[in-house]
C-alpha cells in the first residue's frame, strides 16, 4: 500500500480540522525551518483530552485560547508523546489552567524536568568535550557554549505530578480504548496511541511522513546507540492493519503506514552502507555531515546534524564495521580498517 494522505482539510490557525467521531486535528506554529506541529483533541468521557501542546510561547497561548472558545466542552486531561518543547512547552500551563492530570512515560517525565532544570552550575567541560570529540572548529564550540538558557525558554514549568503511560497499557477516553506503544531513538521513550476501534495510529514524532525524525547522540549520553533503538521499536508497527489512519506530529495525517517504516529503516540503512564506504580511510563525526546532508546546516540545524551522525557511527561501531580511534588532535576518527 502506498503512502497517500488522507482526505482532511489542513487547519488554519486556531482552526479544528475532524478526523473522525472521537478525533480532532489542529496545528501551532513554530519557530523553526519546520514551521509547525500537529495537535490532536481526543473525545473522553465528558469533555475533551489534548494530546502534545506547542512550543511555550505566548502565540501558541493566544491560538489555544482560541481554540478553547470553540469548545462545548471542558478539557479533561493532557497527554503528551515525548519531552521536546514543541511538544511538552504548553503542557504546564494547559495542566494548571484547567487542573488535570497530566500523562506522560516515565522516561519522557523525567527527562523533560532534568532538561528544564538545567546544569545547576555543573561545568559543562564534557559538552566541549564531546564537541572537540565529533571534529568541531574551536570557534563553533565557543558558540554553542554561549547558547545558555536551553530549552527552559519555551518550555512552561513542568507540573509537578503526572500519570505515568505504560507501554502495552491502554488509555480509555470516551470507551476507546488506545493502546500505548512505545518507541525509542528519538527520544526516551516516546508514547504513540492506537485505537484498533478507530484504525487510528497516533505516531508523534516516532513515524512522520516526508522527514525523517532525528535521531541523535548527545553530550549527556556520547556512548549511547539510539538508532538500534529506533530500529528496533519500529518493528511494531509492521504488526498494525496496513489501511491504518496515521496521525503525525508533523506533515499531513497519511495511510500507507508499513511502507512508511519501510522507507524510514531504508533511508538510514542507505546512510549507514554510504558511511561504509566513505569511511575506508579515517573520518571525524563533522567530516560524515555531507554524506548525510546535502543542504547547507545552520548552527540550529547543526546541533541536531552532530548528533545524528554520530548515531549513525555509533550503530556501526557496535555492530563491528567501523572501528574508533582518537586522532592526534583528540578527535574520535571511525573507519573500517
Ligand atoms: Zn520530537
Amino acid at each position: 500500500m502506498q503512502i497517500q494522505p488522507l482526505d482532511l482539510e489542513v487547519p488554519a490557525a486556531g482552526q479544528l480540522t475532524k478526523v473522525n467521531d472521537y478525533v480532532y486535528w489542529l496545528r501551532m506554529p513554530l519557530p523553526f525551518d519546520l514551521d509547525h506541529i500537529n495537535l490532536y483533541l481526543i473525545k473522553d468521557n465528558a469533555g475533551w483530552a489534548i494530546l502534545d501542546t506547542g512550543i511555550g510561547t505566548s502565540t501558541t497561548e493566544k491560538l489555544w485560547n482560541e481554540i478553547f472558545a470553540q469548545l462545548d466542552m471542558p478539557i479533561t486531561r493532557v497527554i503528551v508523546t515525548h519531552m521536546h518543547p514543541d511538544h511538552i512547552g504548553m503542557a504546564g500551563y494547559l495542566v494548571e489552567k484547567f487542573k488535570v492530570p497530566l500523562h506522560r512515560s516515565f522516561g519522557e517525565y523525567f527527562v523533560a524536568r532534568s532538561l528544564v532544570a538545567g546544569a545547576r552550575g555543573a561545568d559543562n567541560w564534557q559538552d566541549i568535550d564531546y564537541l572537540q570529540k565529533c571534529g568541531m572548529s574551536q570557534e563553533y564550540i565557543e558558540k554553542a557554549s554561549e547558547n545558555k538558557g536551553g530549552i527552559g525558554k519555551v518550555v512552561k514549568p513542568i507540573p509537578l505530578q503526572f500519570q505515568r503511560m505504560v507501554e502495552g497499557e491502554t488509555l480509555t477516553l470516551a470507551g476507546i480504548a488506545w493502546q500505548i506503544m512505545i518507541g525509542r531513538g528519538h527520544s526516551p521513550e516516546h508514547a504513540c496511541l492506537y485505537a484498533p476501534e478507530l484504525n487510528t495510529l497516533i505516531s508523534g514524532d516516532h513515524v512522520l511522513p516526508d522527514i525523517s525524525p532525528n535521531i541523535g547522540t548527545y553530550s549527556t549520553e556520547p556512548e549511547a546507540n539510539p538508532l538500534l533503538l529506533y530500529f528496533k521499536t519500529l518493528e511494531q508497527f509492521f504488526a498494525l492493519p496496513v489501511g491504518t489512519h496515521v496521525l503525525p506530529s508533523h506533515k499531513l495525517p497519511f495511510t500507507g503506514l508499513h511502507k512508511r517504516v519501510e522507507e524510514l529503516v531504508n533511508h538510514h540503512h542507505e546512510h549507514l552502507d554510504n558511511l561504509i564506504t566513505f569511511c575506508g580511510e579515517p573520518k571525524t563525526v563533522k567530516d560524515i555531515l555531507p554524506v548525510l546532508y546535502k543542504r547547507e546546516l545552520n548552527p540550529h540545524n547543526m546541533f541536531f546534524a552532530v548528533a545524528e551522525a554520530l548515531s549513525h557511527l555509533n550503530y556501526l561501531m557496535y555492530q563491528n564495521t567501523l572501528k574508533r580511534r582518537e586522532n592526534t588532535s583528540k578527535q574520535w576518527v571511525f573507519s573500517t580498517r
